[in-house]
C-alpha cells in the first residue's frame, strides 16, 4: 500500500507539471534579423507619414510601446536586448568605461574595445546562437566587438571611429549587405543590426524637430527598402524581423527657461570631497565621495533642487533594477524630463536627451515585428525589453541563457504559440497536495468499509475479535 500511495503520488505531481516544451518547433526555424534604429521614440510615427512602417504594422505585430532598462542610454539598453537581462545584473551599466582608481574613462566608440567590460558574464545572443549550432552576425550593434567567454561573433562589423550615422545611400548599402551576402550567401540564421538614427538628429535638434520628422521619414524608406529587399534575395517568407530601439528622447529646456542643474552651484557641495565623478553626460551621474564624506555629498545633494534626484545606491527605487552591481557607484543621480546634470557650469547643449526615468513615455521606444511566425494586423499593449531575448531564443529554436525576460509575455504574437510552460504557482501545489489527500480519503473509507464488511462476515463466524487489522488502518491514516 505505501508503494501504491507513493506511485500515485508520482503520478499526481506529473499531472501538475507539463515537460518542458520544445524549442525547437516542428516547422523548422526561420531566420531572424533583430534591427535597432537608436532613439526611435514609440510615437515618432504619430506626426509623420510612415507608409512603410504602416503596411509592416499590418503585415505584423506592433507594440504601443516597450519599456527599456534604466539608466535609458544606449550601450546599456541594447545590451539588455540580446541578454533579456536589466542593466544591474548584466553590468554594461554606462555608455562609458571608467577606472574610479586611475581616473580613466573612455567615450562610447572606444568603449567598444574594452573586452572585460562587455564580458561580464552574460552572453549575447549571437554567442548563444553560435554555441547552439547556428550561424549568427552583428552589424554595428554595441557589444559586437567584444570577445565573449573567448567567442566573437563570427560575422562582425564595427563601425569605424569616424563614421556618418545618417548617410540613407550606406543605410541602403548595409541592408543589402545583411540581406544579400549575410543571409542568402553565407546561410547566417541571425543577424543584428544597428542604425545611430534617429537619435542623432533627436539630440541635435530635439524631439519635437522638423529635422527629427525628415529622419523619420528616412527610417521609413529603409524599412520599405529593407523589406523589399527581403523580397529581392527571396528571404521574405522564412525571415522574421523585429524592429526596435533602445530608449526614446525627450526635450531639454534651456535658454534660461529654467533653473538649470549645475552640481558647483549647490549649497555645502564640493567637488574636492569626491574621488571621482560621471556628469555632464545628459540627465544621470554617479558619484564616488572620499572615505567618510558619502553622508556629506549625499545631504548636500538631496533636495537641492526640485529636478534632481539623489539617492543612495542601496537605497535606489527598486523598481529601476539599478543598485545591484559593483559597477554601480555610491551615489546615483538623474535629472527629470526637461533637465540635464551639469558638474562645474553648463556644457551640454544638445536640444534632445534620453537617460530619464524609464516610466516616463518620452522614454519609451517602438517594437515591430515581421515575419512567418508572427500574427498579421496585431496590436499589443507594453511590455518590457527584457522580454524580447526569450521571444528571439525561441524565433531562433535556442535555449536561452538565465534572464529577466518570459516568453509568456509575447506569446501572443505568434502564430503558433508553444504552451505556456510549468507555473509551480501555490494554487497547482495545493492542487497536488489536495489530490493525494483526497486519494488517501478515499484509500481510508475502501479500508474502513472492507474492515466493516470483514469484521461482521468474521463475526458471524467467530465469537472473538482480532485487531491487526485496526492496527493496519491507523497506519495507513497516519502517513
Ligand atoms: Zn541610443
Amino acid at each position: 500500500m505505501l508503494w501504491t500511495i507513493g506511485l500515485c503520488f508520482l503520478l499526481a505531481s506529473s499531472g501538475i507539471s507539463h515537460p518542458l516544451s520544445s524549442h525547437r518547433r516542428n516547422t523548422g526555424p526561420n531566420k531572424l534579423l533583430l534591427i535597432s534604429f537608436d532613439g526611435f521614440r514609440w510615437d515618432y510615427d504619430r506626426d509623420v507619414d510612415t507608409p512603410h512602417l504602416d503596411e509592416m504594422a499590418r503585415d505584423g505585430v506592433k507594440a504601443t510601446y516597450v519599456t527599456p532598462s534604466f539608466f535609458t542610454i544606449t550601450s546599456p539598453t541594447h545590451f539588455t536586448l540580446i541578454t533579456g537581462r536589466y542593466i544591474e545584473n548584466h553590468g554594461v551599466i554606462h555608455n562609458m568605461w571608467f577606472n574610479t582608481t586611475t581616473l580613466e574613462k573612455k567615450s562610447y566608440w572606444q568603449t567598444q574595445f574594452v573586452n572585460e567590460y562587455w564580458d561580464n558574464g552574460s552572453l549575447p545572443i549571437w554567442i548563444t546562437a553560435q554555441r547552439q549550432g547556428l550561424k549568427a552576425g552583428s552589424f554595428h550593434f554595441p557589444g559586437t566587438a567584444a570577445t565573449y567567454q573567448g567567442e566573437m561573433v563570427s560575422v562582425g562589423e564595427v563601425e569605424p571611429p569616424i563614421y556618418n550615422y545618417s548617410n540613407e545611400t550606406v543605410w541602403k548599402q548595409n541592408v543589402d549587405m545583411v540581406m544579400g551576402s549575410w543571409f542568402r550567401d553565407m546561410d547566417l540564421d541571425f543577424v543584428a543590426l544597428y542604425f545611430g538614427e534617429p537619435d542623432g538628429t533627436g539630440h541635435k535638434f530635439g524631439p519635437d524637430s522638423p529635422q527629427r520628422r525628415d529622419m523619420v521619414r528616412q527610417v521609413d524608406r529603409t524599412v520599405g527598402y529593407l523589406r523589399n529587399s527581403a523580397k529581392r534575395h527571396g528571404l521574405a517568407d522564412r525571415l522574421n524581423v523585429i524592429i526596435t530601439a533602445d530608449h526614446g528622447m525627450s526635450t531639454v529646456q534651456r535658454n534660461g527657461n529654467v533653473e538649470e542643474i549645475v552640481l558647483r552651484k549647490i549649497p555645502n557641495f564640493s567637488f574636492s570631497d569626491l574621488v571621482f565623478h560621471l556628469v555632464d553626460y545628459g540627465p544621470t551621474g554617479m558619484l564616488l565621495p572620499k572615505e567618510g564624506r558619502l553622508d556629506k555629498v549625499y545631504n548636500a545633494l538631496k533636495g537641492a533642487h526640485p529636478h534632481l534626484h539623489v539617492y543612495k545606491k542601496e537605497e535606489m527605487p527598486s523598481r529601476l533594477r539599478f543598485s545591484n552591481n559593483d559597477r554601480i557607484l555610491p551615489i546615483v543621480l538623474w535629472a527629470d524630463p526637461g533637465y540635464v546634470i551639469n558638474g562645474y557650469f553648463p556644457v551640454q547643449f544638445n536640444r534632445g536627451e534620453h537617460g530619464f526615468d524609464n516610466e516616463g513615455l518620452d522614454m519609451k521606444p517602438f517594437f515591430r515585428a515581421v515575419g512567418p511566425d508572427f500574427q498579421k494586423n496585431l496590436e499589443v499593449g507594453p511590455f518590457d525589453t527584457v522580454n524580447i531575448y526569450p521571444l528571439m531564443c525561441h524565433l531562433l529554436g535556442i535555449t536561452p541563457e538565465p534572464n529577466d525576460g518570459h516568453l509568456d509575455n509575447t506569446r501572443r504574437m505568434l502564430v503558433a504559440p508553444p504552451p505556456e510552460e510549468p507555473k509551480r504557482s501555490p494554487s497547482s501545489v495545493f492542487i497536488g497536495i489536495g489530490a493525494v489527500g483526497g486519494f488517501l480519503v478515499l484509500v481510508f473509507f475502501v479500508l474502513v468499509i472492507s474492515k466493516v464488511l470483514k469484521r461482521g462476515k468474521t463475526q458471524k463466524r467467530i465469537e472473538d475479535g482480532d485487531h491487526k487489522e485496526d492496527n493496519t488502518i491507523i497506519e495507513h491514516t497516519n502517513m
